[in-house]
């Protein structure tokens, strides 16, 4: 497991999914799967070396969820 090749299942993390599933290299640089397509549903993107996300917008993603599910519970509207 020193070497990575073409079509080695890799694990990562699926925006897609928003799961560590299995992924295939479609793309190496420097020995290092640079592209991966996500085995379960078969979305390609950059290798995110099984990092969820990226670390900024975690933050703000997790607040505008807060502020949505907010929303939801106020409903939007103003108590009359
Ligand atoms: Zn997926």
């Amino acid at each position: 497991m020193t070497e990575n090749r073409l079509g080695d299942i890799v694990d990562d993390y699926c925006s897609k999914c928003t799961l560590l599933t299995n992924h295939a290299v479609v793309a190496l640089v420097d020995d290092i799967p640079e592209r991966v397509r996500c085995r379960t549903c078969y979305y390609e993107h950059k290798y995110r070396h099984g990092k969820m996300g990226t670390k900024k917008r975690s933050s703000n993603k997790k607040s505008d969820l807060f502020n949505e599910v907010l929303a939801k519970i106020t409903g939007g509207e103003v108590y009359t």
